[in-house]
């Protein structure tokens, strides 16, 4: 095959939700039609067990899982179709933030009972962001639920997106009949659970056909008739393009669990959503096409036998071809390295390959040469743009419990930090150590792994910080700016990469300095302009 054929077979997505919105089920769903896997259950959820927080066990199963569901590859009508893996338990978020780097679209799953919920919020205003083109599936039709409008209307409103329904439910809940696919023009019946596997489509080519009412009944029918003239009335029509450049997102409606509406949501997927995206460097705007191979790394995932200390490096390939055993450029060290056994990532398990396209990842064994954001290039002295680092919520003092062991603990900080577990901050005052978090729960992550796969221990101890804010001293006046470090020295801290850090106690002390020192820029993410 051509490699531009290749790339524009390929389909790299996420699927974002809140927690048991049906994330894992529709995964498997899909993968099921790919032939990917035989059964369902066989995709593990990588979901914190309530209370699960102090269990290590749990912690590992986790990671295991973790590196298992990382990228789920599959073939579907001549597609290659990557789903990355993105967790939804918000102690997670900044993985699955990663993450969303590296994917070229989302499919978006909304509870039909619940709504709009907290994380689907926060996920989707990241790709808003981004314009990355989103379709959202809303699950669980078979159960009662918000009526579509009113959902469609909450989706538009708290998400900020623009709506087109791709399909439209014909009852819900208990009198739920099936799913009018306004896409394919049809209708697909649903009976309960006799019928798991096997759908029934009626071609529906006119909705004013008497076929509509003997197939749902008259007042399902009249109702149906009313519901898609309304649908026709407010929404605009779909245009691939619009939701390519993430103006427009398509709604299809369904039930994972029945597998009710995801052939027909896979379908359109495949014919709608984006090939590989060109992807900004620093240096010029990379289109997947050029042969010159290069991409980055958006995620590494420490290997789960202490033994062996050596992680993967999760790269997204954004132009040209990935080959074993051919040495490419890294361009933070500028040094080249070759890789003999590259992994590639099918359903469920991973092996060898000896070419990539765009679109791909693959996984890399690294022995600590690389960190979150670093790129790969075939000769290129090329930069993508860092993954930035939002401020954590939780900010702890890391102490060394054990003085014999200072030199394990400081590679073991900054191993972990590489691969995006935390945020490393270090205190201009004093040089003392703070690890901030997006949850709690990191702590525990941290503490545990220092112990067992470097040998060192810690303790922690609150500090009282509301948010860390970047600070950009280009363009501040030079007295203001040293009067700013000198009268707010206890607060400052330098990130990992050497950057300037506020570290505020409050949101008004945070107003506060910002009023006092005018032409001091404060930014919440550690990338700005
Ligand atoms: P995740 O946290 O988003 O990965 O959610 P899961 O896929 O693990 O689903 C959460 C729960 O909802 C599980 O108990 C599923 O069996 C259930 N579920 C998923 N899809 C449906 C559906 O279409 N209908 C119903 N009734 N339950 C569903």
């Amino acid at each position: 095959m051509k490699f531009t054929d290749e790339i524009r077979r390929r389909r790299t997505f996420g699927i974002i939700s809140h927690p048991d919105a049906g994330k894992t089920t529709l995964t498997e769903k899909l993968l099921l039609f790919g032939g990917a896997i035989q059964e369902a259950g066989a995709v593990k959820s990588n979901k914190i067990k309530k209370g699960a927080t102090s269990d290590f066990m749990e912690i590992e199963r986790q990671r295991g899982i973790s590196v298992a569901t990382s990228v789920l590859a599959f073939e579907y009508q001549g597609t290659k179709i990557n789903i990355l893996d993105t967790p939804g338990h918000k102690d997670f978020a900044e993985d699955t933030f990663r993450t969303l780097t590296a994917v070229d679209s989302v499919i978006v799953v909304i509870d039909v009972a619940k709504g709009v919920e907290e994380q689907t919020e926060k996920l989707v205003s990241v790709c808003r962001m981004r314009n990355i083109p989103m379709i959202v599936f809303i699950n669980k039709l078979d159960r009662e639920g918000k009526d579509a409008f009113e959902l469609l209307d909450e989706i538009e409103q708290k998400l900020g997106l623009k709506v087109v329904p791709l399909s439209f439910p014909i009852g819900m809940g208990y009198d739920f009949k099936g799913i009018y696919n306004i896409w394919e023009k049809n209708i697909n019946l649903f009976s309960g659970d006799s019928r798991k596997n096997i759908e029934e489509t009626i071609e529906i080519s006119d909705l004013s056909s008497q076929q509509l009412n003997e197939t749902i009944g008259d007042s399902a029918a009249d109702t149906l008739r009313e519901e898609l003239e309304l649908v026709e009335g407010i929404y605009p029509d779909f245009d691939n393009q619009a939701y390519k450049e993430g103006k427009l997102q398509p709604v299809f409606f369904g039930s994972a669990l029945n597998n009710f509406g995801v052939r027909e949501l896979l379908d359109c997927f495949i014919q709608i959503a984006p090939t590989p995206r060109p992807k900004e460097s620093e240096e010029r705007l990379v289109e997947p096409t050029e042969k010159d191979f290069t991409g980055f790394v958006f995620k590494i995932h420490a290997n789960m036998d202490p033994k062996h200390r050596d992680r993967l490096a999760f790269i997204k390939i954004v132009s040209g071809t990935f080959e074993r055993n051919v040495p490419y450029l890294h361009t933070r060290h500028k040094k080249k390295f070759k890789f003999s056994s590259p992994n590639a990532f099918f359903a469920e398990k991973k092996e060898i390959v000896d070419i990539s396209y765009p679109g791909d990842i693959v996984g890399l064994h690294d022995t600590g040469n690389f960190k979150i954001g670093d790129t790969l290039t075939t000769g290129e002295l090329l930069h993508y743009r860092g993954i930035p680092s939002f401020s954590p919520e939780h900010f702890r003092y890391i102490n060394n419990a054990d003085p014999m062991k200072s030199k394990q603990l400081a590679k073991g900080i900054d191993q972990l930090m590489d691969e995006g577990v935390a945020q490393l901050f270090t205190l201009e005052l004093n040089g003392r150590k703070v690890i901030g978090t997006v949850g709690a729960l990191q702590y525990e992550v941290i503490q545990y792994r220092l112990e067992h796969e470097y040998g060192a221990k810690c303790s922690y101890e609150n500090l009282n910080v509301h948010k860390a804010c970047w600070v950009d001293p280009r363009g501040s006046d030079e007295q203001e700016f040293a009067d700013f470090k000198r009268v707010k020295n206890k607060f400052l801290a330098t990130d990992k990469r050497g950057q300037l850090v506020f570290l505020a106690d409050s949101s008004f002390s945070l107003q506060m300095t910002q009023q006092k020192y005018p032409t001091v820029k404060f930014h919440f993410t550690s990338e700005f302009e």
